[in-house]
């Protein structure tokens, strides 16, 4: 039998067993590193279906690995199965892990007669906007020896390349003094009155960034009472540019507007996080073209949407990855708008048939490009000497 069709069919008996873990994944959310019952499904699924699983991986305990075959060739499948706080899978991880899952799945049928050692990693807490799970997972070494990675993420419609731009999210506390705000105002430092200023000169700055530069947030502290003049506020902000470059250019900059709140109102400032950014993605273009045509043999055929292709800018931990290893992250499309990512709307589209129909393409495009990436070849040869040991950047 032909190997793609051999694939399938390990696939095709594995289905209903991969979209019903989609479903359950859906049905119980959990967030950035508490994802304990998806990582555990997720590794109970596979570990029956032969793989050799490590549950918890670099001190991460709801991250996994998953190893099957013992090929020369070793590509990584990553799953991500965290959600988001209070409105579920908006983002559609669920849709991720079980493409991830079912890709691993078919592929362990073909692995040692192409060539191939398949891991499926488990990589928990993308959606935290700094020090995500790839992230550190990266630093710890999970990744090492791998010579190609990829995944496919749920979208409203397909997207080869979707454009994938740096981030960093990170925390500001301000810290100033309480006072009765009516009989002893004169008393108080207030910290609510720092974000304030904060988040005015933001405004201002934002007539002065790059188009392609992203600022925004949410207060997470604002307050107890209206008669205490706040003396602990606290916001949570994502800085993002089109590379991390220009992140790095834009993040001292929206970090002087938080200092300005701290020297207007005589509050001190402490900025927690923003130590781990997220990569923009770089695309691997020969792997992606095998994907696409592979895809295309699945009946996804890449429509061209025009510049709402490159209009949404995202970004993703995957990006770290692929500035260390080969990697692509195509969108699979869910038929969902107007519903968008993010949205309650969305998270209600990513348990319909339309994305079982995401999860079983994606499964088998990434299968089959996995398989052609085994092909003896020139790219085979390049990944197998490029593709690992690579150094890892953060
Ligand atoms: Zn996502
Ligand atoms: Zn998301």
């Amino acid at each position: 039998m032909d190997i793609k069709a051999a694939a399938r069919e390990r696939f095709d008996s594995a289905r209903s067993r991969v979209l019903e873990l989609s479903h359950r994944i859906h049905a119980h959310p959990e967030i950035g590193f508490e994802e304990v019952k998806a990582a555990a499904w997720l590794s109970e699924l596979l570990s029956g279906a032969g793989f050799d699983v490590t549950r918890g991986l670099c001190d991460l305990p709801t991250a996994f690995s998953a190893k099957a075959g013992n090929g020369p060739l070793r590509v990584a499948l990553c799953a991500e199965y965290d959600a988001l706080p209070g409105i579920g899978h908006a983002c559609g991880h669920n849709i991720i892990s079980a493409a991830a899952a079912g890709a691993g799945i078919a592929l362990s049928a073909v692995a040692d007669s192409v060539g191939l050692t398949v891991y499926v990693i488990g990589t928990p807490g993308e959606e935290r906007g700094n020090a995500g799970g790839k992230i550190l997972l990266l630093e710890r070494g999970a990744f090492d020896g791998i010579h190609a990675a990829m995944m496919v993420h749920p979208a409203p419609f397909d997207v080869l390349t979707p454009k994938i731009i740096a981030a960093s999210m990170f925390e500001v506390r301000y810290t100033g003094k309480e006072a009765h705000a009516s009989s002893f105002p004169e008393m108080g430092i207030n910290a609510a009155d720092a974000l304030t200023v904060a988040q005015t000169a933001i405004g201002l700055l934002r007539q002065h960034i790059l188009p392609t530069d992203r600022i925004h947030g949410i207060i997470v502290n604002g307050g107890e009472a209206a008669n205490v003049i706040p003396a602990h506020t606290a916001a949570r902000y994502i800085v993002r540019g089109e590379t991390l470059a220009d992140l790095e250019t834009l993040r001292p900059r929206v970090y002087r507007c938080f200092e300005a709140g701290a020297l207007a109102t005589g509050s001190k400032m402490e900025i927690v996080g923003g130590d781990k950014a997220y990569a923009e993605m770089i695309h691997n273009p020969e792997i992606a073209a095998l994907f696409k045509r592979n895809a295309e043999q699945l009946g996804r055929p890449f429509p061209d949407i025009g510049a709402a292709a490159h209009k949404s800018m995202a970004s993703t931990d995957m990006g770290n990855v692929s500035h260390a290893i080969p990697s692509i992250h195509p969108m699979i499309g869910i038929d969902s708008m107007p519903a968008v990512n993010h949205q309650r709307e969305f998270t209600a589209r990513c348990a319909t048939d339309s994305a079982d129909r995401a999860v079983c393409d994606g499964a088998l495009a990434m299968a089959w490009t996995a398989i052609d990436l085994a092909g003896e070849g020139p790219l085979r040869d390049r990944l197998l000497s490029t593709g690992s040991g690579v150094a890892v950047r953060t």
